[in-house]
């Protein structure tokens, strides 16, 4: 199985987050991509660099509002008299239905959900590049491969049409499953990422040509807390085309793999022409977030459980956080699946 990944995805290097309200350094940090790539090395990946994709796939999941407010907003922002660094939120509307902002602080409240995603100089280059490695994958897969792995970085599930958050600012997954509609009729993805993909989901929520699952940790104390519940299930056309399996605090190999057979079951039901898997590795015990309790063999076994769909299938890295042993549980899941 291929990597696919472009070295300016290092260049995104956000500071600012907080925590329970305490500024604390963000995890989402460009070490993640080494310890990611050497683990796609020791699986037997060969790494790949993406072509430049250009905008036509971004703009087939993004508004064109949101990529110019991307596209711009540092630039804008460096000309507020004592701005921060970075671009960070700090109003928000309390319903999206009110006028859309000229400011660039009322444009950063609008496009942006959270304070973990802020903007520096490279963040649209590095997002770019991300959401770029996710389409190469996507194209190796309608070339005939079996399987790709896009190592994206920034990540994307949390990252809706219009919005920013959680690290997120492109939906590379949403961006490799509508490039995968271009020669097929339905697609699926599967979230296996401790949070819920609640971009993802969003995106889709009124479509039924792409399936959307979402394995992870109970919102209802966890974030994205707003969404992620099981009785979310789409609306209009896509009513029935988004499940949503959400798990008890430090659930284990055993819970996650009965969980993910009724995924699976749905999956099979919808028959897709191919599958997107969503790859947080951030279930895992030793995650720094701390949210479920999967193990390094369980990754290779969840894999092996998937694999079993038989389907041709793109794997987007989205979270997964420093620890040591991050780089062991992308072995563990890509060795699962061939
Ligand atoms: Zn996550």
């Amino acid at each position: 199985m291929k990597t696919f990944f472009a070295d300016e995805q290092r260049k995104h290097d956000p500071k600012m987050f907080l925590s329970s309200g305490a500024a604390q350094p963000n995890p989402e940090k460009p070490e993640r991509i080494e310890r990611l790539l050497a683990g796609a090395k020791a699986a037997g990946s060969e790494i790949v660099r993406p072509r430049d994709h250009g905008l036509k796939p971004i703009a087939a999941i993004h508004t064109p509002e949101y990529i110019e407010f991307l596209q711009n907003i540092f630039l804008r922002w460096q000309r507020i008299e004592g701005a921060s660094e970075e671009v960070v939120p700090n109003i928000h509307p309390l319903a999206r239905g009110g006028r859309y902002p000229a400011s660039a602080v009322g444009q950063a409240g609008y496009h942006m959900a959270d304070t973990a995603c802020p903007i520096s100089a490279d963040t649209w280059g590095s997002a770019c590049w991300s959401a770029w490695s996710a389409v190469e994958a996507a194209e190796a897969v309608l070339s005939g491969a079996r399987s790709a792995y896009a190592l994206c970085r920034p990540p994307g599930h949390h990252a809706f049409a219009d919005v920013a958050g959680g690290f997120c600012f492109l939906n590379n997954s949403a961006i490799a499953a509508q490039h995968l509609l271009g020669s097929s009729k339905r697609v699926a993805i599967l979230d296996v990422d401790l949070h819920h993909g609640n971009g993802t989901q969003g995106i889709f929520y009124g479509r039924s040509d792409v399936l959307t699952v979402s394995l992870h940790a109970d919102p209802v104390r966890f974030y994205p807390f707003f969404w992620g519940h099981a009785d979310e299930r789409g609306e209009g056309a896509g009513l029935g085309y988004n499940l949503n399996l959400p798990l008890a605090r430090k659930t284990a190999d055993e819970g996650f793999l009965e969980a993910l057979e009724v995924a699976n079951r749905r999956i099979e039901a919808f028959a897709p022409d191919a599958l997107v898997i969503a790859l947080g590795l951030d279930a895992f015990e030793g995650d720094p977030f701390g949210g479920l309790s999967v193990s390094t063999p369980g990754f290779a076994r969840i894999a092996e459980a998937i694999a079993l769909l038989g389907l041709p299938t793109v794997i987007v890295q989205e979270g997964g956080y420093l620890c040591d042993e991050l780089g062991a549980n992308l072995i563990s899941f890509l060795t699962g699946f061939k």
